[in-house]
């Protein structure tokens, strides 16, 4: 064996202030630039050896580690997929100032470096493999569904938040000393809080020491172990303390990512009784599958979380014990009515598409037009999915916004979808044409979106120089008003945040 084959670097498997943790050896991962999501940690890679934590060798190999492990799990749930908004390779920046927090701006992953303002203690973003994977998650689902970027609906900025919480979960859960160390802090009973459900405690215990008590949990940004049921987002708060649940997507989030763990914990006991580890790594893949599957399929609108709950449900629906464990999790969330029934979807079935040898595409589109009501030279995006012969899409619509209340984004239009999805036959006919126009409950719910982050001063004024993310950043500024070629003003997502400052 030579020198290089036998290097090793330390790592902490999961946040360095988890229960239990210290740095454990591991191997580095390799070929990290290579597709399915590729990725560079920026900065002068410093050759694998097992340095000591707070080291800016440490931190390099910690966040590929992380990023790495991740990767392999998104590429068995995504099989075909794996290239990023920006391309093949997603940089991450080790340390790109002093906070407490990361970001992703769909040109790179970004973390910090503060103090513990209590202990003294460096906290750096990076070093939590909760932190790491939960920001390559906001990326990996920006890659498969870049629509929901924009989506004007908290229900979709709050699922963003969801699935990287999901993300750094089973990433954690893909390892099985992990698994079994949260089987034993909960003796088997896995809806109590755990090292796995408890998310970025690190950061949380720096982030009280700064900001106060509310501004985090006592012992995690956030658990995946809490029992918030799904309410309409526009009847809570905008902000509220860690507590409670409020409309700010991190907070709104854990409606979404608690149900999911109840799905984990239902599946888990579902399976093998003998092998706990072995049920709950088989829960945690066929959680992942579900999650991945429901995600690419949900229409963006504002009822988001009770649409990806009734695709889980469909997701799970091949196996009676899987659709058993998913509804009743989502029922008891609210998230899933009891009785099984999609009245939301209008059905229009056996639009013919006809046999003609032109392309079986234009003839589809000429249908889901007309279904749509739209002119032909309106813009219909399309996409195939990689997993049965469906194709879906959407047509993009503006809602000009307009009055004081909205802030810089007076005047201004936000993005709407009416959304379609078809299967096409072999015999060329589409069959349960799905056609969902954006009606007044969709346009509300925008409308309050945008005056929300109007009042929380989260829109940027318009000042020309455009879309600099780092720049926005330092101003708190999620969102910025852009004049696009086509000589409408639009308000834009800049970047979404890990921790919300
Ligand atoms: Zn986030």
């Amino acid at each position: 064996m030579d020198e290089a084959s036998r290097a090793r670097i330390r790592i902490f498997l999961n946040d360095p202030a988890a229960r239990g943790q210290h740095p454990v050896s591991s191997e580095p991962p390799s070929e990290t630039e290579r597709r399915p999501w590729g990725f560079r940690v920026e900065g002068n890679a410093p050759p694998p050896r097992p340095y000591e934590p707070d080291t800016p060798e440490f931190l390099y190999w910690q966040i590929a580690s992380a990023l790495g492990r991740g990767r392999s799990l998104w590429s068995r749930l995504l099989p075909g997929a794996g290239t990023w908004v920006r391309g093949a390779v997603l940089p991450a920046i080790p340390v790109d100032g002093e906070d407490l927090n990361a970001f992703y701006d769909r040109k790179a992953l970004h973390f910090f470096r503060d103090v513990n303002a209590k202990t003294g203690e460096i906290v750096q973003s990076g070093d939590s493999p909760d932190i790491v994977t939960h920001e390559q998650g906001h990326a990996v689902l920006d890659s498969i569904r870049p629509d929901l970027w924009d989506a004007p609906h908290f229900e979709v900025a709050a699922f963003h938040e969801g699935f990287g919480d999901l993300a750094a979960i089973l990433v954690a859960l893909d390892d099985g000393d992990l698994a079994r160390a949260a089987i034993e802090e909960t003796k088997g009973s896995l809806d109590h809080s755990n090292l796995v459900s408890r998310l970025a405690e690190e950061l949380a215990a720096a982030v009280v020491a700064k900001y106060g008590p509310d501004a985090a949990l006592p012992d995690a940004l956030r658990d995946a172990v809490n029992s918030f049921r799904y309410v309409a987002p526009k009847s809570l708060p905008d902000e509220g303390p860690a507590d409670a649940l409020s409309r700010e997507p991190h907070s709104f989030s854990r409606v979404v990512t608690g149900a999911c763990w109840d799905v984990l914990v239902r599946l888990s006991l579902a399976g093998n009784g003998s092998d706990r580890l072995a049920a709950l790594q088989k829960a945690a893949q066929d959680l992942g599958r579900l999650v991945a599957a429901a995600a690419e399929r949900t229409a963006p609108t504002a009822t988001f979380f009770r649409r990806f709950a009734t695709e889980l449900r469909k997701a799970a629906s091949g196996d009676s014990t899987t659709k058993a464990a998913v509804t009743r999790a989502l029922t008891s969330r609210d998230l899933l009515s009891a009785k099984e029934s999609e009245p939301d979807f209008r059905s229009e079935s056996q639009a013919s598409v006809g046999f003609e040898p032109e392309p079986l595409t234009t003839r589809v589109l000429d249908a889901i037009r007309e279904s749509l009501g739209a002119r032909r030279d309106e813009e219909i995006l399309v996409r195939a999915s990689r997993t049965d012969g469906s194709l879906s899409g959407r047509r993009i619509r503006d809602l000009v916004l307009s009055g004081p209340e909205y802030g810089p984004a007076d005047g201004a239009a936000v993005e709407l979808s009416d959304s379609f999805t078809v299967a096409v036959e072999e015999s060329g006919y589409v069959t349960a044409a799905r056609v969902e126009s954006a009606g007044p409950d969709e346009e509300e719910d925008a409308r309050e979106f945008v005056r929300t982050l109007a009042r929380l001063g989260r829109i940027a004024q318009e000042d020309g120089s455009g879309s600099d993310a780092r720049r926005l950043y330092e101003e708190r500024k999620s969102h910025f008003v852009a004049l696009e070629p086509d000589g409408v003003r639009r308000l834009r997502r800049a970047w979404v945040q890990g921790k919300r400052p």
